[in-house]
């Protein structure tokens, strides 16, 4: 709630709570145990002058209007001030916050989102992260300044959702979904299906599940499907 106080020439707005400008310091709180991080007030009159009580307002904006005009009186400038920053504070913190977008690394393979497949190549101290899917956090380009033998660029990619199976790669080890290699070291990656779109043979690790609900025109009981999936290539 936010009131005009007057005396003859000018209105105040009471109830603007302010940071105060003292330096007051944890070791000074713990000595007086108050703590005056927040004036009350923003402006100084209003605790010390004599001030008459004019009309209470519920926004700080139709307060501050109101103080601009009322009884042919001047608004304070200090109240003035903090009213619009209390304006400005409630308008930034009511504002959407805007989703910050992963840059695109130019050249790079892959870019940050994106959904492939990981296969190990040789690794003497083994990896954190299951070959399967998994989604890329994070793209690293090391520029001209390479080591021997390793690829400008490197990737963080993990199970999604699943922080603990982080794992640093590069493109060797990463497929596009549609076009993961045979590796007899994993079963579905050498498997075959049947698409049942094309009719086609292809590995397990080339395809998809789609979903679709069944169209139903009587009542449906618990645990009857609701649902049919299909196998699909990821293409299809
Ligand atoms: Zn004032
Ligand atoms: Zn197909």
């Amino acid at each position: 709630m936010f009131s005009i106080r007057y005396n003859r020439a000018t209105n105040h707005i009471a109830g603007i709570a302010c940071k105060t400008t003292s330096n007051q310091s944890d070791a000074n709180i713990n000595e007086t145990g108050v703590v005056a991080y927040y004036a009350e007030n923003a402006c100084g009159v209003l605790t010390r002058g004599r001030l008459a009580q004019g009309a209470s307002y519920e926004r700080i904006q139709d307060a501050l209007d109101a103080a601009r005009i009322t009884g042919g009186r001047k608004v304070c400038k200090t109240c003035e001030k903090a009213a619009l920053a209390a304006l400005e504070a409630e308008a930034a913190a009511t504002a959407p916050v805007e989703e910050s977008k992963p840059e695109i690394v130019e050249g790079a393979e892959h870019q940050v989102g994106d959904k492939l497949f990981f296969l190990p190549g040789e690794r003497p101290h083994g990896y954190r992260c299951p070959a399967g899917e998994v989604e890329v956090v994070r793209v690293v380009d090391h520029g001209e300044h390479r080591r021997f033998g390793t690829e400008r660029f490197t990737y963080v990619v993990q199970v999604p959702g699943i922080d603990a199976t982080r794992q640093g790669t590069d493109a060797t080890e990463l497929h596009k979904p549609g076009s993961v290699p045979e590796d007899y070291r994993f079963e579905w990656t050498y498997t075959k299906t049947i698409c049942a779109d094309c009719r086609q043979p292809v590995t397990y690790a080339n395809t998809k599940i789609r979903t679709e609900p069944i169209e139903r025109t009587g009542p449906t009981y618990y645990g009857q499907c609701t649902r049919k999936e299909f196998r699909v290539c990821v293409s299809c």
